[in-house]
Order: structure tokens, then sequence, then C-alpha cells
């Protein structure tokens, strides 16, 4: 299987060829497709399949085909348990989109959030956040998700573990309804089932 059978831009596989990359892993050959097709995707995958690329090169491609408006708001959402895993996220998207006009922020805690604010100011196609900063910079009027086109819940059953379900609830009641959702999980205990019942449509299955 091919990179190029997937039905990804010349601009997205000329950044995945600069990666090196000979052929698309698992996940990603089942993942990308689907994505592409506007579904929401449970998919099963620990880190190490290619999971990122899996959502992040369906999502870039997604943006850069649909118009945009010129206030740049923030239409994709990447949600992470931890910072770490959001700043390896964004170096990824950061990366994919080397050849392709999208922005890209990522927020976390434990950092000062003026220069997050200011980046976010600038407009923002695709923001990695979690959920904790989140819901801070939008409660103070730094952000708005009333245009998300496209959530990611990367690595939920880690969210589940680390408590943020409440979280992850109160951002859901700020987006639109009308979106296309991806949940990556590792293990898919009752709760996380639970919750992808809650978030996605009718949504593709697909395992590594
Ligand atoms: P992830 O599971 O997303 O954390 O990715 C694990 C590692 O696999 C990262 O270092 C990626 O750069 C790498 N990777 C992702 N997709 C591919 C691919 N198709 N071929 C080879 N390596 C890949």
């Amino acid at each position: 299987m091919s990179f190029n059978k997937l039905g990804l831009s010349e601009a997205i596989l000329k950044a995945v060829s600069k990666k090196g990359y000979s052929e698309p892993s698992p996940i990603q050959q089942k993942a990308i497709p689907p994505i592409l097709q506007g579904k929401d995707v449970l998919a099963s995958a620990q880190t190490g399949t290619g999971k990122t690329a899996g959502f992040t090169l369906p999502m870039l491609q997604i943006l850069s085909e649909r118009e945009k408006s010129k206030f740049r708001p923030i239409r994709a959402l990447v949600l992470t348990p931890t910072r770490e895993l959001a700043a390896q996220v964004y170096a990824n998207v950061k990366e994919y989109s080397e050849f392709l006009n999208i922005r890209s922020v990522v927020i976390f805690g434990g950092v000062n959030q003026k220069p997050q604010a200011a980046a976010i100011r600038q407009g923002v196609d695709i923001l990695v956040a979690t959920p904790g900063r989140l819901l801070d910079l939008e409660s103070q009027g730094v952000l708005s998700l009333k245009r998300i086109e496209i959530l990611v819940l990367d690595e939920a059953d880690r969210m589940l573990d680390m408590g943020f379900l409440r979280d992850i609830e109160r951002i859901m009641d700020k987006m639109p309804a009308k979106r296309q959702n991806l949940m990556f999980s590792a293990t898919f205990s009752k709760d996380i089932r639970k919750l992808a019942n809650g978030i996605l449509h009718h949504p593709i299955q697909v395992e590594a």
C-alpha cells in the first residue's frame, strides 16, 4: 500500500515523504479513508502505531480544501490528556502542514498563558490543547469553540483515567453539534464506550 492511494494532496504527500515514511501504517490505512469521507471514527490504537498522522493527515486535507474565513476561527480541536502529548501532537501537525497555509497553536497548563493567548489572537485553524487550559482561556473569552468542524480526542482512555470526563463534557457543550468527531484510545472500557456513544455519530470503528 502506498500513501499515494489514500487520496491525500501533493502538499501533504511532500511533507510525508520528507519524514521518510515509505508506506502508511495499518492504522493510517484504515483510518484515513473514512476520515476523508467526513465520517466519525473510533480508533483503537496504542502510541507507536502512527496514530497521530492517522488523524492529522486527513484533518489537514479537509481543512485545506474547505474555504477559510478571514477571521481564522478555530476549526479543529485536538484534545490530549497531557502537555507532553499536546507538544508532541503539535510538533507533528507543524511538520505535516509545512507546505499548507494552515495555522496551528498548542496550549497547555503549567506555563504562562499570555503567550498562548497572544498566539490564539493571531488566528488559528488547528488548536492542540489540554482540557483545563482550554476551558480557562475559553472562559476568559480568549478563544471560542463555536466554529469547530473537527474534534479529535487523543488517548481518550488516559483522559478518563486522569479525571477529565467533566471537563470534556463542558468542552462539548461549547461546540456546534454539527461536526466530525474522531476518538483514539488504546483500551476500550465500559466508560470509554459510554463516552464514545455520547460523542460519536455512527462511527466507523478501526483497529491498528
Ligand atoms: P505515533 O503512534 O503517532 O506516536 O507515531 C509513532 C512514530 O511512528 C512516530 O515517530 C512517527 O513519526 C512514526 N510514523 C508515523 N507514521 C509512520 C509511517 N507511515 N511510517 C514510518 N513511521 C511512521
